[in-house]
């Protein structure tokens, strides 16, 4: 059996430094440098460890500006053997039931895989919504929380999902899953990876080319069913502190409680 697993990988913003635009309710993705999402490396790490025990390959899959080309070279340095970038305006604006339609769209396109990985989640979106709305699109058997890849068998998977308590999950393949941190440690690529995946081809596919794959209705801002109405960045409280020294200070702590309408 050659193991065909497919990673998704988005790029995303350098989130220490990104700005929003209040206007619009968007990120200001200009805004800062981008890097491959951090969950999305533990993903990476799960499929490369696959190929290896398995045999087979990795395709790396992400939807998102053209300058996701380098969080895509940094998953080949890291083992992966094919990547794929969709970016189209036709794409923007997607919320995660558009994005995730036109991953499952690309997905059927490059056609016969085993396995999906994807991150738990985003350091972005944040909400771990993508990886189970493809494998409803593909129509195949999703866990959400893999900490831990047990083994492959009999075109079956069984894995460990820890969602607050652990469970021990055997599904069929071809199926999809999204994996926590603590399932694998990413590897560090070599100085000779980095620079073959410099080298290494990227292919570009924009809207037309998933043509026969595609409802073009379901994609980008005109696909997506969440309205964003406004957008706002909490102001920070800071707290203040008071120490109480003497012999009073119960008495003063009770008068403080008291005076706040807490007692
Ligand atoms: C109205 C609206 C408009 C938006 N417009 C834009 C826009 O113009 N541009 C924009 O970038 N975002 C836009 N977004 C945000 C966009 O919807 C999310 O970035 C996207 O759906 C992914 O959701 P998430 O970050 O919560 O991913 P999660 O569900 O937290 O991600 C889980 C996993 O899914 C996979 N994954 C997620 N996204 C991708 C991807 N793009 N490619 C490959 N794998 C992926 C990864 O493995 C990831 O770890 C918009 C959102 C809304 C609501």
């Amino acid at each position: 059996m050659s193991f065909h697993t497919i990673v998704l990988v988005k790029h995303v913003p350098d989130i220490e430094k990104v700005r929003f635009d209040v206007e619009t309710g968007r990120i200001d993705r200009s805004s800062a440098p981008g890097e491959i999402n951090p969950f999305d490396l533990n993903a990476v790490e799960v499929a490369v460890r696959l190929k290896e025990k398995l045999g087979g390959m990795v395709t790396a899959l992400c939807m998102g500006p053209p300058q996701a080309e380098s969080s895509l070279r940094d998953a080949i340095a890291r083992g992966v053997d094919r990547a794929v970038l969709l970016t189209d305006s036709r794409f923007a604006g997607a919320d995660t039931l558009a994005t995730s339609y036109t991953l499952a769209s690309a997905i059927r396109k490059i056609g016969r895989f085993n396995l999906v990985v994807c991150g738990e989640k985003t350091v972005d979106g944040d909400t771990g919504q993508v990886g189970p709305e493809v494998a409803e699109h593909l129509g195949i058997p999703h866990v959400a929380y893999v900490c831990e890849v047990r083994e492959v068998y009999d075109n079956r998977l069984v894995v460990v999902s820890d969602m607050g308590d652990k469970f021990l999950v055997e599904v069929m393949l071809p199926a999809l899953i999204t994996v926590t941190r603590d399932v694998c440690s990413p590897r560090l690529p070599t100085l000779r990876d980095i620079l073959r995946a410099r080298r290494s081809r990227i292919e570009v596919w924009d809207a037309d080319a998933l043509s026969g794959f595609i409802d073009i209705s379901r994609i980008g801002l005109k696909g997506s069913r969440t309205n964003v109405f406004r957008i706002v960045i909490p102001s920070e409280y800071h707290r203040r502190g008071v120490i109480l020294r003497g012999s009073d200070s119960v008495s003063k702590l009770v008068e403080a409680l008291r005076m706040e309408g807490l007692i």
